[in-house]
């Protein structure tokens, strides 16, 4: 006997049952990626009919695919169509500068359980693997989800990751990581498939589902920490481009005889916003053992010297964001890392200097927020990512493709 899966396969292209399954496919993977939407907005994301959709919706729930709850959208009664808590599993993995974090999530963008430890940076790469397996497993364990369901793990190194040969990049940060293969690693070790990207990437993509991006199509997520990097979202999906460099935002030149960066050029932004420069600033002042997170803390309190640093750093980085908007025009920028948490101070001299050096147009639209996820942007986005690159096959196979007449 065929499976249905095979049944698929061997339907000619462009007949009712073919294009039937198509049209699941588009709902699916809508509803896949966004979490939950409104029949009117599966509709809007597909391009179907509302009586297609409708259909479609009331076809997958019986199956046993979607779950459909009331909600209210504009206070007009809704229906909120999601992804059926038990269809699935996936997990994120975000190695980060001093930390490891790991969450497990539904198909239904529920976080099931998520837990962070200290990560000893001159760890090896493999003793950071041996960690993240071990707090995988003991997620998995705590929340007793079936191992089979696990669609996917989504990865994140603090690093650029080569698109091609998946290899993690020369990195300042993790020495002991470079030239590692960082999702072949962990795919052999869990056993599922594993795909990586690096965290600006990722930070991105976690406001861009679950924080300060939703709703948006273009959006650039900058992240300030020992670098500076940015995520770029071009109508709806994480621009790379083909070596997997695009967003290298930190080395803007922004004067040709500054500071000398660790890229070997001059004056790059990062060498006024990154923490390695600007805290040096303030050591003789405010003494040597500074942080990011406590020079913030100190501007907020009101210490003036703190502040200047604060905004003097929001300047530049609005000089970078100028250059992005003239190139890429988004719709809005989210500020994520610790600076973010410096709230107004920062995002005050950003949004001036977009208004000063972004040609009017380019700049208009555009709205500066900080993150909304803090900390967790990148194991969000980790999921995120499980969650765009799975397939819909194995949940769409019980879902007969053609017992039922075609809807177009
Ligand atoms: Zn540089």
């Amino acid at each position: 006997m065929r499976s249905r899966a095979q049944e698929v396969v061997v339907e000619t292209p462009g007949s009712q049952s073919s294009l039937h399954r198509a049209n699941l496919e588009r709902v699916v993977r809508a509803v896949r990626l966004a979490g939950s939407l409104t029949q009117a907005e599966i509709a809007r994301t597909t391009g179907l009919s509302a009586a297609t959709v409708s259909n479609i919706v009331r076809e997958l729930k019986n199956g046993g695919t979607v779950e459909v709850t009331p909600t209210s959208a504009g206070g007009r009664r809704a229906r909120s169509v999601s992804l059926s808590g038990d269809a699935g599993i996936v997990i994120g993995v975000d190695f980060g500068h001093t930390h490891l974090r790991v969450a497990v999530g539904n198909l239904a963008h529920q976080v099931l359980a998520e837990e962070s430890e200290p990560l000893d940076v001159d760890a090896s790469s493999a003793q950071g693997f041996d960690r993240a397996e071990e707090l995988v497993n003991r997620l998995i364990g705590a929340t007793g989800v079936d191992r089979a369901k696990i669609a996917g793990v989504g990865l994140g190194v603090p690093g650029p990751i080569d698109v091609e040969s998946g290899t993690l990049g020369s990195t300042a940060i993790l020495p002991g990581w470079s030239g590692t293969r960082p999702a072949e690693e962990l795919r052999g070790r869990l056993g599922v498939p594993v795909h990586v990207d690096n965290d600006a990437n990722l930070g991105a993509l976690g406001e861009l589902v679950w924080g300060s991006g939703r709703g948006v199509r273009d959006l650039a997520y900058i992240k300030v920490a020992s670098g500076v990097g940015a995520g770029l979202v071009i109508n709806g999906k994480i621009y790379r481009g083909p070596g997997g460099t695009a967003g290298e935002i930190g080395h803007i030149t922004l004067d040709e005889s500054g500071p000398v960066c660790r890229c070997g050029n001059r004056g790059c932004l990062e060498t006024f916003a990154a923490a390695r420069y600007v805290l040096p600033l303030l050591q003789s002042s405010h003494g040597t053992d500074l942080t990011m997170e406590s020079v913030v803390r100190m501007a907020r309190d009101g210490d003036p010297g703190c502040r200047r640093v604060i905004a003097d750093v929001g300047r530049h980085i609005g000089s970078g964001v100028a250059n992005l908007c003239n190139l890429l025009n988004p719709s809005r920028v989210v500020l994520g890392g610790d600076l973010a948490e410096a709230g107004e101070l920062v995002l005050g001299p950003i949004r001036e200097s977009v208004g000063r050096y972004a040609i009017p147009s380019a700049g208009r639209q555009l709205s500066v927020l900080p993150g909304a996820l803090g900390g967790r942007a990148e194991v969000l986005g980790a999921l995120a990512l499980a969650l765009s690159e799975m397939g819909d096959s194995t949940l769409l196979d019980g879902t007969a493709p053609s017992a039922t007449p075609a809807f177009t």
